[in-house]
């Protein structure tokens, strides 16, 4: 399943980084995904709760911010929100590049 692969990516960023802040454990995984990785949030939060066992993360809750897509659109350069890869733009009809909502970093963590 592609939500573990990115979950085991997830706590080994989050341990490395609670071990460099010299905590005892993780409270918090705060992680900002763009609306299109391709993640579905609900297998997300359910493998984190299988794989965060074992792990200085056991207890910990995650927390999700989703960022919105953006397109940007090279014949007029106008800018809009987009929910999906090849939307149209608002402006002129054409097709949108998508500059952002892709994302998926640990945006932050509150340890002990
Ligand atoms: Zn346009």
């Amino acid at each position: 399943m592609h939500e573990m692969t990115l979950v085991a990516g997830i706590l080994e960023i989050a341990e490395e980084r609670a071990r460099e802040a010299g905590a005892a454990r993780i409270n918090t995984v705060t992680v900002e995904i763009g609306r299109l990785a391709g993640v579905e949030l609900s297998a997300l939060v359910f493998c984190f709760e299988t794989a965060r066992l074992g792990t200085m993360a056991a207890g910990a809750e995650l927390v999700v911010c989703e960022l919105p897509g953006r397109g940007r659109c090279p014949a007029c350069g106008a800018d809009a929100e987009i929910d999906f890869y090849a939307a149209l733009c608002p402006a002129c009809d054409g097709c949108l590049q998508v500059v952002g909502g892709r994302e998926l970093r640990v945006a932050s963590l509150d340890v002990d």
